[in-house]
């Protein structure tokens, strides 16, 4: 490593877990990477990766947190590293909700924990385990500038007819009910990307940018501004997703719980971990296992296919309402990037309205070139669509790394 690299750690804590990091901003190279995993459970463990080394995993005892989980990354892995640790000039947080209180990203201070900790009942999972991890950050590492960047914040442009709910008007003033939407690193980015490689014009550019992985979403972007998104006040509305029903009607739940005698933290379960992929196909919530279901002719996970396509098809569709023209889609995500299969079924379904026209040839090779790039549209297409794999730890790094002295 050349002695005056700049790197960023990126630490992203979901409710037991800890992915962290330590990522070039300037050309994207990750020095070591880890996962923490079982936190707070009787086998909370750890594993990481030198650049192009073998993977490590150890123990971190019965119980261990979020910050003992840091604690070892910084103490025990970074170790005989000292270089690497030297090269920090920030951390970077991923935090899931930042309600509306953030529209950028953001230097922690303790006022914005408090912030983060205000939004705790829109990521009730999330957001006391990013808390955590700026905590036991902030003391490893008081030197340097920690920065938040927020999933909501690129969504944080929607004008009031797109994020409200229609419900009475006090539930949004009294308790800032209305759509947050989320993966918002990953659309901005992608968005972006898309932008410059298709020669467009950042001030006169509408792009449609589906982020379809086990979570799924949906933006539209308008000259590199959010101006809809599919999910709601969590991230459960919208898409059809790997475990989550995304948008039903509201009805179903009033059903369950009144007529089931289900109770409410029972239906958010099946809701958020029982249904959409998985609740359909009976099998998997793994889009590889449904199109391997579908190819082998099994019917429900056909059905489950059919739908999530479906649905994303009548969602992108929708979008070309706010945007008025569209100039490009773009897929990303671990389906997006990868599902030649589902990318060709959606552009069948958009081929008459809208006169998309998919190059299948391209479609299909950008499943051999896995993680490729490119488009996957013909020169007649009324929009270009095109696959961009999308790298939320290098935005998160690139956007820390701008704070850096
Ligand atoms: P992510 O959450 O972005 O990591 O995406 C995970 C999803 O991507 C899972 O449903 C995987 O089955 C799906 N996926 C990954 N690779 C492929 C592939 N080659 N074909 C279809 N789906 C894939």
């Amino acid at each position: 490593m050349a002695s005056n690299e700049k790197n960023v750690l990126v630490v992203n804590c979901g409710s037991s877990s800890v992915k962290f990091a330590i990522v070039n901003p300037v050309d994207g190279k990750v020095s070591v990477s880890g996962i923490a995993e079982a936190l707070n459970l009787e086998d909370a463990r750890i594993s990481w990766a030198f650049d192009g080394q073998d993977k490590t995993e150890q123990s971190l005892g019965a119980g261990a947190d979020h910050a003992k989980a840091i604690d070892f990354v910084v103490e025990t892995i970074l170790a005989g590293h000292k270089e690497l640790l030297d090269s920090l000039v920030a951390v970077g947080h991923r935090i899931v909700s930042g309600g509306d209180l953030y529209s950028q990203p953001t230097l922690v201070d303790d006022s914005v924990e408090a912030g983060i900790e205000k939004c705790i009942p829109f990521a009730p999972l999330h957001n006391p385990a990013h808390l955590q991890g700026i905590r036991a950050g902030r003391k490893v590492f008081p030197n340097i500038p920690h920065v938040c960047v927020f999933d909501t914040a690129f969504h944080q442009t929607m004008p009031e007819h797109a994020f409200r709910f229609a419900i009475p008007e006090k539930y949004y003033t009294e308790n800032r009910i209305r759509r947050y939407g989320a993966h918002g690193t990953s659309h901005y980015y992608v968005a972006g990307e898309a932008c410059r490689e298709l020669g467009g014009d950042p001030d006169n550019f509408n792009v449609i940018t589906c982020h379809l992985g086990n979570g799924a979403s949906i933006s539209a972007v308008k000259n590199g501004k959010c101006i809809d998104t599919s999910m709601g006040l969590t991230p459960l509305d919208g898409l059809m997703m790997g475990t989550r029903s995304g948008s039903i009607d509201p009805s179903v739940i009033f059903f369950l719980c009144d007529n089931l005698g289900l109770t409410a933290q029972e239906v958010c379960k099946i809701l958020n971990k029982e249904s959409g992929l998985l609740g359909i196909s009976c099998k998997t919530s793994d889009f590889r296992g449904i199109t391997e279901g579908k190819l082998a002719g099994d019917e429900k996970c056909t059905l489950a296919f059919d739908m999530f396509c479906y649905r994303l098809a009548k969602f992108i569709g929708s979008y070309f309402v706010p945007l008025g023209h569209v100039d490009a889609i773009v897929f990303t995500g671990g389906i997006g990037e990868n599902s030649f299969r589902m990318r060709e079924r959606v552009l069948e379904l958009l081929a008459e309205p809208f006169g998309i026209r998919i190059d299948r040839e391209k479609n299909e090779k950008a499943l051999v070139y896995k993680g490729g790039r490119g488009l996957i549209s013909t020169p007649e297409s009324s929009c270009k669509v095109t696959v961009i794999p999308t790298n939320e730890e290098l935005i998160i790094a690139r956007l820390a790394g701008e704070f850096a002295k």
